[in-house]
C-alpha cells in the first residue's frame, strides 16, 4: 500500500477499505476475480493471454435475476429473428474503390465501457476515433445506444443522419446509406442504431453481422460507443468486440460498475481490456480528496491506457460538435485522449511526453503516478 493511502482523510479511506473488502468476497474481486463462467480450462490471469478458443459464454451470472440477457440463446431464437437482407451490406459505390480489404482478423472492434452513465463512454469514443481516424486508419464509430443516441452531437453530424442501422435490418437501405462520413476527415464514418426514441429488438446476431459487414468494406477499426448498464444494450454493445475500454472516474461508484463490467467482460471472452481514467483532478489528488490514477489502476487491475484531466472544455467541445482532438489550439483533454488513441494503436508505449507542448499537463500525469 502507498504512502499515499496511509494519508487519505478517512473517508475516502475507509470507502477503499470497504471496496477492497467487497471486491474480496464478491465473485469479481479485481484480485480474485476468475473468469466463472469460462468453459473448463478457460481460467486464467486478467491480461494475459485466452487460454481457450471454446465459444464465447453468455450465462446469467449469479446475481442475474429477471429475463436474462446474459443467458445463451438458442439458434432458434435468432432464427425467428428478421433476417437482415445480404443485399443491404451490398454497396456498389464502395467496390472496387477500397484498399484491399481487411480479413475479420486485422480489423480491430473495440468497446468502450463504464457499467456507469455520465463517466465520459461518448466524449472518448468520439475523440478516440477522430484521433485514430487522423492518423490514417478508416474508423467506423457505431452509436450502439438505441433510443438515446448522442455520439452525432458530439461529431457535429446529427443533421446528415437519414438513416439508421435499424433501417438496414429493415431493408430501407443499404450499409454504405446508413454510414455517415465526417467530412473533416473522410476515413471516419459514424453508424447510429436508432433513432431517438425508436425501439426495436436488436440481437446479437445483428451486432455481430453489422460489424463483419463494415469490416467487408474495408474499415480497420470499428469503436462502439455502448450504452451504461449491464442489460441487453450493454451485451449487444459487446458482442462483436474483441476487446474493450473501461473508463471510469475516479469515484468509488464509477470504480465499483467498472470493476462488475471488467467481470462481465472476462465472462464473455473479452480479455483485451484497457482502464481509462477521465476527469482527473489533480488539485483534489494532491489534497487527498480523489483517488490518484494510479490508486484506481491499482483498485481495478487493468492496463492503463490513459487519463485524461477534468476540462470545462470537453463541454464547450460537446456543445459545438467538435471533438477535442480536432481543435487548434487542443486543450488538455484533447492532448490526453490524442495520447490515449495513440497508445491504442500502439504508437506510443509511453505516459509521460516531456516533449509535448502540453508538458505541465503531462508532468501532472506523472505527478499522479508519482
Ligand atoms: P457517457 O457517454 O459515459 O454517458 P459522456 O461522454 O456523454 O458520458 O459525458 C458525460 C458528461 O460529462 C458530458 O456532459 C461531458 O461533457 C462531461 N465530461 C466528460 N468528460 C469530461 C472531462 N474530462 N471534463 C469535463 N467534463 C467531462
Ligand atoms: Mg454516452
Amino acid at each position: 500500500m502507498s504512502v499515499r493511502f496511509s494519508t487519505l482523510p478517512s473517508s475516502i479511506e475507509f470507502k477503499r477499505t470497504h471496496l477492497k473488502e467487497m471486491q474480496a468476497a464478491g465473485p469479481t474481486a479485481a484480485s480474485t476475480r476468475q473468469p466463472t463462467m469460462l468453459p473448463s480450462g478457460g481460467q486464467r490471469a486478467r491480461g494475459g493471454p485466452a487460454q481457450t478458443s471454446g465459444p464465447r459464454l453468455m450465462q446469467a451470472p449469479a446475481t442475474c435475476g429477471r429475463s436474462c440477457p446474459f443467458a445463451s440463446s438458442s439458434p432458434g431464437y435468432f432464427q425467428t429473428r428478421r433476417k437482415v437482407q445480404a443485399a443491404a451490406f451490398h454497396d456498389p459505390e464502395e467496390e472496387g474503390s477500397m484498399a484491399a480489404p481487411n480479413d475479420a482478423q486485422e480489423a480491430r472492434i473495440i468497446v468502450i465501457t463504464s457499467g456507469k452513465g455520465g463517466v465520459g463512454k461518448t466524449t472518448t469514443s468520439a475523440n478516440l476515433g477522430m484521433s485514430i481516424a487522423r492518423l490514417g486508419y478508416k474508423v467506423c464509430l457505431i452509436d450502439a445506444d438505441i433510443g438515446l443516441r448522442n455520439l452525432d452531437l458530439l461529431l457535429g453530424l446529427e443533421n446528415r443522419i437519414l438513416y439508421t442501422a435499424i433501417d438496414i435490418l429493415d431493408g430501407e437501405c443499404r450499409l454504405d446509406q446508413a454510414l455517415i462520413r465526417d467530412k473533416r476527415w473522410k476515413n471516419l464514418s459514424l453508424l447510429s442504431m436508432s433513432r431517438n426514441r425508436q425501439r426495436y429488438n436488436i440481437t446479437r446476431a445483428h451486432m455481430v453481422q453489422l460489424c463483419e459487414a463494415i469490416i467487408a468494406l474495408g474499415y480497420q477499426f470499428i469503436i462502439l460507443d455502448c450504452p451504461a448498464g449491464i442489460d441487453v444494450g450493454f451485451i449487444n454493445a459487446i458482442s462483436p468486440a474483441k476487446e474493450a475500454v473501461i473508463v471510469t472516474t475516479p469515484e468509488i461508484t464509477s470504480i465499483r460498475d467498472a470493476d462488475r463490467v471488467a467481470g462481465l467482460l472476462e465472462a464473455n471472452g473479452i480479455y483485451n481490456v484497457k482502464l481509462l481514467v477521465n476527469r482527473v483532478r489533480s488539485e483534489m489528488i494532491q489534497k487527498n480528496d480523489m483517488m490518484s490514477v494510479k490508486d484506481v489502476q491499482e483498485m481495478l487491475g487493468i492496463p492503463l491506457l490513459g487519463a485524461i484531466p477534468e476540462d470545462p472544455q470537453v463541454i464547450i467541445s460537446t456543445n459545438r460538435g467538435e471533438p477535442l482532438v480536432l481543435q487548434k489550439k487542443m486543450p488538455d483533454s484533447g492532448v490526453a485522449l490524442e495520447a490515449a488513441a495513440q497508445r491504442l494503436i500502439g504508437k506510443l508505449d509511453y505516459f509521460v511526453d516531456l516533449n509535448n507542448p502540453h508538458k505541465g499537463l503531462f508532468q501532472k500525469i506523472g505527478e499522479m503516478f508519482n
